[in-house]
Order: structure tokens, then sequence, then C-alpha cells
């Protein structure tokens, strides 16, 4: 006889029994009595319906798989919502993946200050209250040979504190082809707007003249800004008025130039075979007389908004009160100080920097390992696919150098069905990618799933839950 017929009054056990059975014990001490008592509750509120309406066995709702269930859904429930992933889209700073990581230095430094007092605004010299700025001043100064510097929580926030402190309440002058939007709500007529900077565009979208500039310029004006236009390109038939000379004039007029270069790099990328990136200190050089940047685009850094430049001004911004607002905390000074430190050895900068690694990787490295991986996704993934190493094309991210692409290569996935079910699939198959323990991200592309391995640095973990994938046949 069955257990279904054999009792047809089932009935599921008490909250009472369950929390004293020996199978919820390691839960109680695991998760806390409070979280067990709650996810139990719901269970067997969940569960009473269907014991009524005759659909579960007595097997069903024994303790032992009453809290194995429990235990599944507790471990899910207290699952930490910030996951690792794999960044396999072939965009090395993926501002939604997270953007740089962070080189051994600068995770110590993180550990120390996260685990001890520190120093934070506190002069060890004098016994004096002290400045945070100054822990990283002298090393921003020597890197890209400002005078001053102040740092706040990200490069938003250096424009936004910027054009308030030297031109509320006057005319910012801007070139059309400079108002660019970042994204994330980011555009640069909105920050002026909310800096209370009234904008001047000037020129057109695609060409601008020195004579543009001039015409502007009148007793209402208060700073002349330039925008790094990281995040597009625009060719053909374009004019932009070169910084140095913008300077001068902006300076005839007894105007600040500011100069928003988003990435920002200290050093020419060049050398390493990367696309140029226009560096701050030529930014200086040509006469810009505060210039912003990211700490975790092209620096490799921790997110942080880098403002350097004149004394003077650097002092009024540093008096704002805003300042206080958008500050940086201990965990990204004391990570930035580190990154900014490797920088003093460039030679061993593409060793140590793990953005500068990724990025400079070789074609062939990659496409060797992908070959490596091949036949392990092969077996993975099953019939029905074709899986093939080949060569692709990545980006460095995050608005640097839109157009450039970095010769990469990549595990590609193309579904070997009628081209009518092909969407489904490949969706499935990156949906599947994406339950992994470990998240794995690729892109869609020509009806195929990339997996861009110029990231892959922890092959073991990537191929240990390979087993994990469950392909929807
Ligand atoms: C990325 C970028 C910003 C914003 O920097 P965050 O550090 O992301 O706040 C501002 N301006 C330009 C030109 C950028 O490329």
């Amino acid at each position: 006889m069955s257990a279904r017929s054999a009792s047809p009054a089932l009935r599921l056990p008490s909250i009472d029994s369950l929390l004293r059975h020996p199978a919820c014990q390691p839960l109680a001490q695991r998760y806390g009595r409070d979280a067990l008592l709650a996810s139990l509750r719901q269970l067997l509120d969940e569960l009473r319906e269907q014991v009524l309406s005759g659909q579960l066995d007595a097997v069903e709702i024994t303790p032992e798989v009453l809290a194995g269930r429990t235990g599944e859904r507790l471990a899910i429930q207290q699952r930490s919502h910030v996951r690792r992933v794999f960044n396999l889209t072939g965009t090395v700073l993926h501002t939604n993946l997270g953007r740089a990581l962070l080189p051994e230095e600068a995770i110590d430094a993180v550990q120390m200050v996260a685990r001890y007092p520190l120093n934070l605004e506190f002069d060890l010299h004098s016994g004096k209250r002290g400045d945070r700025d100054d822990l990283i001043e002298g090393l921003i100064r020597e890197l890209t040979g400002a005078e001053a510097v102040t740092v706040v929580n990200n490069n938003a926030a250096a424009v936004l504190l910027t054009l308030n402190s030297l031109g509320a309440r006057k005319e910012g002058i801007i070139s059309r082809g400079e108002l660019i939007e970042i994204g994330g709500a980011f555009r640069i007529p909105d920050i002026m707007a909310r800096a209370g900077v009234r904008l001047h565009e000037v020129g057109t979208t695609n060409r601008t003249h020195a004579r543009d500039y001039e015409a502007a310029i009148g007793p209402r004006s208060g700073l002349v800004m330039r925008v790094h236009a990281s995040n597009y390109s625009i060719e053909g038939f374009t004019a932009r008025v070169p910084t140095a000379e913008l300077a001068a004039l902006a300076h005839k007029h007894g105007l600040p130039l500011l100069e928003d270069l988003g990435s920002g790099s200290l050093l020419d990328l060049t050398r390493w075979g990367l696309p140029a990136e226009p560096t701050v200190r030529q930014a200086l050089i040509d006469g810009a007389d505060i210039v912003t940047f990211s700490g975790d685009k092209l620096l490799g850094g921790p997110q942080a908004g880098l403002i350097v430049g004149r004394n003077d001004l650097i002092a009024r911004i540093k008096k704002n009160p805003l300042k206080r607002a958008l500050r940086v905390d201990k965990l990204t000074l004391a990570a930035l100080e580190a990154v900014l430190g490797l920088y003093r050895d460039p030679d061993r900068l593409a060793e140590r920097l793990p953005t500068l690694r990724l990025l400079t990787r070789a074609q062939a490295d990659i496409l060797a390992q992908a070959e490596r991986l091949q036949p392990s996704l092969a077996q993975a993934v099953g019939e029905g696919w074709n899986v093939s190493a080949v060569p692709a094309l990545g980006m460095i991210g995050s608005g640097s150098q839109p157009v450039a692409r970095l010769p990469s290569a990549a595990l590609c996935l193309r579904p070997l069905v009628s081209k009518r079910l092909r969407g489904r699939q490949l969706l499935a198959l990156e949906a599947a990618f994406r339950q992994l323990s470990i998240p794995v991200l690729g892109r869609i592309d020509d009806d195929a799933l990339w997996l861009d391995l110029r990231q892959l640095d922890d092959e073991a973990a990537w191929l240990a839950q390979l087993d994990q994938l469950q392909v929807q046949e």
C-alpha cells in the first residue's frame, strides 16, 4: 500500500518538533535560530495546501527532507549579493563589472587600514590634525608635475566639485562637440547646471575654432572647459583647438582652463603598444589649470576622482563645503597610494598592475589558452554546439579609446540548430553560464556566444565549475 492511501490524514510535523530534530541542529548553528524558524514556517505554510489536497507522500515531508529543503533555501538567502564573476565580455574596464582590478600591493594596503587605525587626518610629524589629501599629494605631484592635488569619490564628483568651486553663477564655455554623455546619467550640461555654472556652448558638433571661444568670452565668463570625448569619436571634417592654444586664449582673459580627461593616463601607453591616450602631465604642460581623471579606469586603481593643477585653484576647491560630501574614504586612499607607488617603476608596471597586464596580454598567448580550453568546453556544452578557439576583438572600455580594438582571442559557441531557433538557444546558454557558482559573462554577437579570454586568469576555477553547466537540449 502506498503511503498516501495508508494515511489519508497525513500531517506535517510541528514547528517545535522540527526545531528539536537533529537534522535541523546544524542549520540552527549555521544560520541562527530566528532565520531557521522563519524559513521553516514559510516552507510549512507552502506545503500545507499540498498536504491537504493529497499531493504529497509521507516520504516528502519527513523532518530530514524538510530540513534539507530549508537548508537549501537558507543557503540561497544568505548568499552574498556581492558576487565574483568572470568577465569574459572582451571589455577590460567594464563599468558594470567593477572596472580595474587592484594589484596585490593595494589589496594589502586596504586590508591593513580596514583592520587598524591609521593617520588618516593626523600629522604624525607635528602631532596635529592633518589633511587626508596629504597622504597621496606628494606621489601625485611627482607623477603628474602638478602643483597641488585633491581626491574625491569619482571623476564625476571631481568635475562637479571643480565646476562649482570655480564657476558658480558664471558662464562655462565649452565646445558643442564636447557636450557628452558618459552613461549612467552623467551628462556635461546637467552636471554644469547642478554645479551652478551657466553653460555657454560654442562652435558646432564637428568643428570648433579659437574664434568661437574668443567671441564667447565676456564679463560673465567664469571658466573654459575641455572634455576628452572619451566614449565616442568624431571623424572626417573636424576641427578642434589644441589645448595649448585654448589655454593661452583663456589665460589672456584671466580665465582658468579645466580639462576633464576621463581616463587620463599617467604614462604614455604607446610604449606598451596600446593606443595613445592623453597623459595628465601633458595636459598640464599644455596649460590646463585643472585636470580631472578617474582612479579606476586606465590608472588601474580604486574608484576615485583625481583633481590636479594650480595651487590657488586647488585651495579654492578644497575649501568648498561640497568637498566634504564627496571625499574619499580610507580604503580608497590606501589602495590609491599603493597603486600610484607602482608607477614609480614603469619598467615593471605591466607585470604588477593588473589593468596594464591584462591590456597588454599578447593575442598569441590568449589564443593558445583558448585552444587549450576548447576541448573541455566542447564537452561541457555537449552536442548541438560548435565550439571554436578563434581570434577576436576586445576593447579597453570605460570610454578609453572607443574606436580602438584590442586583438584578443575567444571561445566561440555557435548553436547547430536552424536559424529560427538560434536566438533562443543562445540566450539559454548565456543564462546557463550566468547561473554558475562564479557566473561567467560573455557577449552575444553574430549568432554566437563569445567568451573572450583576455581576462581569464583563474583557469582552474573556471574549468572546475564547467560540469555544473546545465545546457538545455
Ligand atoms: C568616465 C568619465 C567620467 C566619469 O568618471 P567616473 O570616475 O566614472 O565618475 C567623466 N568624464 C569623462 C570624460 C569620462 O570618461
